[in-house]
């Protein structure tokens, strides 16, 4: 699509569910974890990626490839623990007692992970967005983001 061109997104109230004529779309993570788990999934990131989350984990990035990753047929991607919420990102953790899920590497998380829930397939049609909120808390809550934030965020990375 042109950049130039209307999308659902940029109409007024766009997923229908609020009569306020806001333009944009809501996100505030509630920390849920269930985007880091559930069925087995990628987790894909490039090379200056793994460089800085082999620093943060003060390993070299080899040993980061090697004890972290996996190659799949769309690149090299973050391994999963199979826990009893699902294939857990391996570096998701959870707080005992608020069961509030967190992220061990957050500041060097992969672009993926930085950029949800603003990706292209869910933002392909309001359809896409609410099939996606079903499983995201998060989404159509909290901050108000601009449709610009939205087109830059998306083309961050191609999901
Ligand atoms: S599913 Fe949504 S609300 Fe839950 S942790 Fe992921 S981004 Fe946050």
């Amino acid at each position: 699509m042109s950049k130039h061109e209307q999308e659902w997104f940029d109409q007024p109230d766009p997923t229908g569910r609020t009569d306020s004529g806001e333009v944009g779309l809501r996100f505030t993570c509630t920390q849920c974890g269930s985007c880091c788990t559930g069925p087995t999934g990628y987790v894909l990131f490039n090379d200056k990626e793994a460089g800085s989350m082999a620093k943060a984990l003060g390993i070299s990035k080899q040993k980061f490839l090697d004890e972290y990753s996996h190659d799949t047929i769309l690149g090299r991607s973050l391994n999963e623990n199979l826990t009893d919420f699902g294939y857990d990102c391996i570096f998701l953790t959870r707080d005992a007692k608020t069961g509030k899920a967190g992220c061990s590497i957050y500041e060097t998380r992969p672009e993926q992970c930085r950029t949800w829930p603003f990706w292209d397939s869910n933002l392909t049609s309001k359809r896409a967005w609410a099939s996606a909120s079903r499983k995201c808390p998060g989404m159509d809550t909290g901050t108000l983001y601009p449709p610009k934030h939205i087109r830059i965020t998306r083309d961050r990375v191609e999901i």
